[in-house]
């Protein structure tokens, strides 16, 4: 492992104690194989003058909820180093009270809510601090001989400390392991926390950091040594539509629909088709706290996808019953899943969550690899996680998130929605926390979905080969399609029947129907395998409400109601509901200029005002207007309506 210190970039973050502090903690915070996300705390005591002007001496520590990776200043809490030593003094200290008194401590109140292993940092004689999980220290220390290999490895430079629970209780054993001792004098360097972790200190900041990657360096050689075997490698024979119901049965289990990210690299496929992968593989994590991100280990998926969920689920509850006493249970669906011949899948209520685990699980598959191969994979005993996976304090770092939204871990595919009524329904669904993949024949699509958090492909929706790739790219990137919006369409030119070229007919009925058809006939294989799955067609009151010189836009309108109408019959049985939204035009797009409105309404004898508001209720339709009642069909508002046709219209007489 290199050091990534570098004199330039240090600088940057100014030259005083806090501003290295926030350098190093993001060097430790860059590389993966240290921490991931949230994972470690760093610290640094400095000197200041509080509000009074008054000198006090601080424990500047990472804040809760804080990565190390992109820490700031702000992300340090100045916890007041008397009272933490105080603290560490206590015979016992309930995580309330050491909460509650880490806060109280703060010389600024409104910092975050300083590390739980704020005291740990205070109680070592160090002005820097460095703590990771590296996963060498893992590989290294989950072994039946973990403490002998330290030594072997160390020497004296460390102090090994058992496994003992984080926060105040492993600060008061580290607290007794140093009482009276001169660490310095002694040439201590380090801890290394069996089954959990690594720390370094130093009084300068770049030498804290680089005994970190020294050390972790000495662990990687020792293991390479004694490993000798790459990592295991294979060729995945993805099954799409396997993942789609695996995505399905675990989101039933949880109770909620999640992402699911398939990991089909060569070596999560050389590693789910590793003969003991189902027995190692399911020991446990690398250091605690991944279990309250990825639960004490990973489902392993045989031929039999709810089965092998279940099983899953009947072994976490047996878990949970002999480790529980006054808990509540949490959800019995797996985060992680090893499949072989497909690799691994993550689960998340969102595509952010989903990729935490997934970069743990990618640690994860490696370390535990490694550690199987020199010597036997022992992590943590079952009781040891159990207790971090329903620690409050855990616990309530994952509640920390925002309320849950209407569609979270929905995936929905919309089309032509690069603007106008497209791009709104897009929007509204992103608002609701779905996560939309757009599909569009304008060359800007990518960066237009972007804007919502949404991901968008150029797709020429008439050509079968590119349609179906962009559904099996959403289905590999995601898990599956809950919700489809299929929405393309053109309005073409005004042309009565008698001068009507061809070409204008058979184009408008190939984008406004034909194309439609196509999209279901590869995407319904998907929507079957969805969550609460919602099919919705866009449509127009020009359906019921035909105007001369638009047959080939009213025709193909009214073909495509039908064709919603067939299939919300043929999808029934299936719980799938399809349903058409009827809107009026809309004005707020590119399309309409001042000066195009004008134009039409002087046609019809109308001020640009009351041409926009040309229905009974005389109200102006917006994209949003559709784009919200859309949201609104695709949501459980709508769980029960199938083959129903809705118009936002403000009313119209010929409707009606
Ligand atoms: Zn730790």
């Amino acid at each position: 492992m290199q050091s990534l210190w570098n004199d330039t970039e240090a600088a940057t973050f100014g030259t005083d104690l806090l501003g290295q502090r926030v350098y190093t903690s993001r060097l430790l915070g860059r590389n993966p194989a240290l921490v991931l996300h949230g994972g470690g705390n760093t610290s640094v005591k400095v000197t200041e003058k509080d509000f009074f002007g008054d000198e006090v001496e601080l424990c500047y520590v990472k804040g809760s909820g804080w990565d190390l990776g992109t820490i700031e200043r702000e992300g340090f809490s100045p916890v007041r180093q008397e009272a933490l030593i105080k603290m560490s003094k206590l015979a016992t200290m309930s995580d309330a009270d050491m909460v509650l008194q880490q806060r109280a401590a703060m010389t600024n109140p409104n910092a975050p809510a300083a590390s739980i292993e704020a005291i740990l940092h205070a109680i070592l004689p160090f002005r820097f601090v460095d703590h990771s999980h590296a996963n060498a220290i893992s590989a290294l220390t989950c072994h039946a001989d973990g403490e002998a290999r330290v030594k072997e490895v160390f020497g004296s430079r460390v102090i090994i400390v058992p496994y003992v629970m984080p926060g105040f209780i492993l600060a008061k054993t580290v607290a007794d392991l140093i009482a009276g001792r001169d660490l310095r004098a002694e040439g201590i360097q380090g801890m290394v926390l069996l089954k959990h972790g690594l720390f370094t200190f130093d009084d300068d900041a770049r030498k804290s950091y680089e005994l970190h990657i020294e050390m972790v360096t000495q662990a990687e050689e020792f293991l390479a040594k004694k490993s000798g075997a790459p990592l295991a490698t294979g060729e995945a024979a993805t099954d799409l539509k396997a993942l789609a119901k695996l995505r399905q049965v675990v989101s039933l289990k949880r109770g909620v629909p999640q992402i699911a990210r398939l990991n089909a690299s060569a070596e999560a496929v050389g590693y789910a088709n590793l003969p003991a992968v189902a027995d190692f593989g399911t020991r446990g994590p690398l250091t605690p706290d991944h279990s309250i991100r990825t639960k004490r280990a990973p489902a392993f998926i045989g031929e039999d996808i709810e089965a092998s969920v279940q099983k899953f689920a009947d072994d976490y509850k047996a878990y949970f019953d002999r480790n529980a006493s006054g808990h509540t249970m949490l959800d019995a669906a797996p985060r992680f899943a090893i499949w072989p011949n497909q690799g691994v899948v993550s689960f998340g209520d969102t595509v952010k969550d989903a990729k935490i685990v997934a970069d743990i699980s990618e640690s994860t598959l490696a370390t535990v690899q490694l550690g199987e191969a020199v010597g036997g994979w022992e992590p943590l005993p079952e009781k040891d996680i159990f207790d971090i996976e329903y620690w409050e304090l855990e616990q309530a770092k994952l509640r920390k998130g925002p309320a849950r939204k209407v569609h979270q871990g929905k995936v929905a595919l919309v089309t032509g929605c690069a603007a106008g009524i497209g791009f709104a329904i897009a929007e509204s669904l992103a608002e609701q926390g779905a996560q939309v993949v757009g599909l569009d024949i304008d060359k800007d699509i990518p960066e237009i979905m972007q804007k919502i958090g949404g991901i968008g492909i150029v797709v020429n929706l008439t050509e079968d080969q590119p349609v179906q790739d962009a559904i099996e790219f959403v289905v590999r990137e995601f898990g599956g399609i809950d919700i489809v919006v299929s929405n393309a369409g053109i309005f073409p030119k005004n042309e009565h029947l008698d001068v009507m070229a061809q070409n204008d007919w058979d184009r408008t009925i190939s984008i406004n129907l034909t194309s439609h058809q196509k999209l279901m006939n590869k995407v319904i294989p998907y929507v079957k395998l969805g969550l609460d799955a919602s099919i919705i067609f866009v449509g127009s009151r020009n359906f019921k409400a035909p105007g001369p010189g638009a047959s080939a836009y009213s025709c193909s309108k009214a073909a495509l109601t039908q064709l919603c109408r067939v299939a919300s019959l043929e999808l029934a049985p299936y719980r799938i509901r399809v349903n058409i939204v009827h809107p009026d035009a809309v004005f707020d797009t590119k399309l309409w200029t001042p000066e195009a409105l004008q134009r039409s309404a002087e046609r019809y004898g109308m001020t640009v005002d009351e041409y926009k508001t040309k229905n009974l209720m005389k109200v102006e339709i917006k994209s949003k207007d559709i784009g919200n009642m859309v949201s609104a069909m695709a949501s459980p508002l709508f769980s029960k309506v199938t083959g129903a046709q809705i118009p936002v219209d403000g009313g119209n007489d010929r409707v009606i």
